[in-house]
């Protein structure tokens, strides 16, 4: 399908994946291409600094949501505010409504190549009774939920859960990326830490009022195992409890939280991570896992069909679903759909994904933890790091990201690893 007789790009999903994926094409492709990119929302939200503005008592709606009109006219980009409703490999379109206003009819748009970068569900509606007793942190509703309970009074100094529901992934690229447990572990923990200074500094307490819980044997075992056993020796001597392979979250009440293991946490405040799961109209589409996440190989292509690419959070390869993981995802894909119409050479697109978690999170008190792991992939590095610089790095990266439109020059992160771990080493 050519227009103008240039090929299309139709990209799903301008959140991290979908705004870096597009970014990045423009960059290397050039001209060479029409690009089209659908979203539910005209804005990105910053997910990650959600538990941050939540535990400070800020609105995140009002700090984390950019505005991406400004981005997508510079990347020459034909937006669309639509909701995709499915896609078809075989005859090479997607369909998808207009979001502007009820009663949009159906419509269908071809491409040349489909970037998927439309995340996955984050599936609450799978926990029983987490809409009346459950706490999150995960967009801004839930977020403002929590902030309210927190700071109208509507808590009352009882135990607090914190933890993950278990994580279903596809297997058909166990022989590229471990198998996990639970879909993103990094939340948790922060969330844990940052309660904890929150009740330090109302009075209610501390680590001891706190139980994080894993359904897997190890919590954020994707960090590497050095990193997570110090994690826990310290939240240990702190006071914090912790629980191990409780399996998958059974139910929530209003006493607490019940497992797959047949065991339970009394507690309050249940905060709560779901299982990440694709998008329903995913399921049993020929470029996908058995459980609807997209499978590629680590230069992000469908191996069945090369014309279909993924990154982010939809990717199968995309293990544990970090923003950090998709940014490397995004530039590869941006470089093999330029490498096709000629536009960079094979050598400069070879590079495939080596995926590292790098994550930073907020401790309350302008205070984070800081990790930067390639270890459970096989690699050697696993560095943590605490303390205000992780802080100041979090603030200013997001900070930077907002000013930039997404462009967050290499620099930016590049400084960012150099001041962590060398000139503030704590
Ligand atoms: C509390 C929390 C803290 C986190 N902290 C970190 C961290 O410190 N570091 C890190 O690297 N990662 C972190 N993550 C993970 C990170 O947020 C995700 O990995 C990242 O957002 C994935 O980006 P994505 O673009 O693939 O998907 P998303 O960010 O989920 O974006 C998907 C986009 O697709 C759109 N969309 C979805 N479905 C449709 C549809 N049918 N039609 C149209 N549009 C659609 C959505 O509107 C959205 O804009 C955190 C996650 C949580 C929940």
């Amino acid at each position: 399908m050519m227009t103008n007789g240039k090929p299309k790009v139709v990209v799903l999903g301008g959140n991290f994946a979908g705004l870096a994926s597009t970014q990045k094409i423009r960059e290397y492709a050039g001209d060479a291409v029409d690009i089209t990119v659908i979203d539910r929302n005209p804005y990105l939200l910053f997910i990650p600094n959600i538990p941050g503005e939540v535990f400070e008592n800020r609105d995140p709606a009002a700090s984390l949501r950019m505005d991406t009109y400004k981005a997508w006219q510079e990347a020459r980009v034909d937006f669309i505010q639509g909701e995709v409703r499915g896609i078809n490999p075989d005859t090479r379109v997607v369909e998808f409504t207009s979001r502007e206003r009820e009663g949009s009819a159906y419509e269908t748009t071809p491409y040349d190549y489909l970037v998927v970068a439309f995340g996955c569900r984050l599936a609450y509606d799978r926990i029983p009774g987490f809409a009346e007793h459950g706490h999150t942190v995960s967009d801004t509703y839930y977020g403002n939920k929590l902030r309210r309970t927190l700071f109208d009074g509507g808590y009352k100094g009882g135990p607090i859960a914190v933890g993950s529901a278990r994580f279903h992934q596809g297997t058909a690229v166990k022989d590229l990326v471990p198998m996990a447990d639970a879909a993103c572990e990094g939340p948790p923990i922060e969330i844990m830490m940052s309660m904890a200074t929150w009740l330090k500094n109302r009075g209610f307490g501390g680590p001891d009022k706190i139980t994080v819980f894993t359904p897997g044997r190890l919590i954020a075992e994707d960090a590497g195992e050095k990193i997570v056993n110090a994690l826990l020796g310290i939240a240990s001597k702190m006071g914090f409890h912790y629980r191990n392979n409780v399996g998958d979250i059974v139910e929530v009440t209003a006493e607490g939280v019940r497992f797959a293991n047949g065991d339970g946490l009394e507690a309050e405040l249940k905060i709560l991570l779901p299982d990440w799961v694709p998008h329903t109209f995913m399921m049993g589409l020929p470029v996908c896992d058995e459980e609807g996440f997209v499978v590629t190989d680590m230069l992000m292509r469908n191996p069945k069909y090369p014309e279909v690419l993924a990154c982010g959070d939809a990717a199968a390869v995309t293990v544990p679903k970090l923003g950090a993981i998709g940014h490397q995802e995004s530039e590869i894909v941006g470089k093999q759909i330029a490498l096709d119409l000629g536009r960079v050479s094979a050598e400069f697109a070879a590079e495939p994904l080596k995926p590292l978690v790098y994550c930073i999170g907020d401790m309350g008190d302008k205070q984070a933890f800081y990790i930067r792991s390639n270890s459970w992939f096989g690699g050697d590095t696993q560095i943590l790091k605490m303390g205000r610089v992780p802080y100041l790095l979090k603030m200013q990266y997001k900070d930077l990201f907002f000013r930039t439109q997404g462009k967050v020059p290499p620099w930016g992160l590049d400084a960012a690893q150099f001041l962590a771990e060398r000139l503030f080493a704590a």
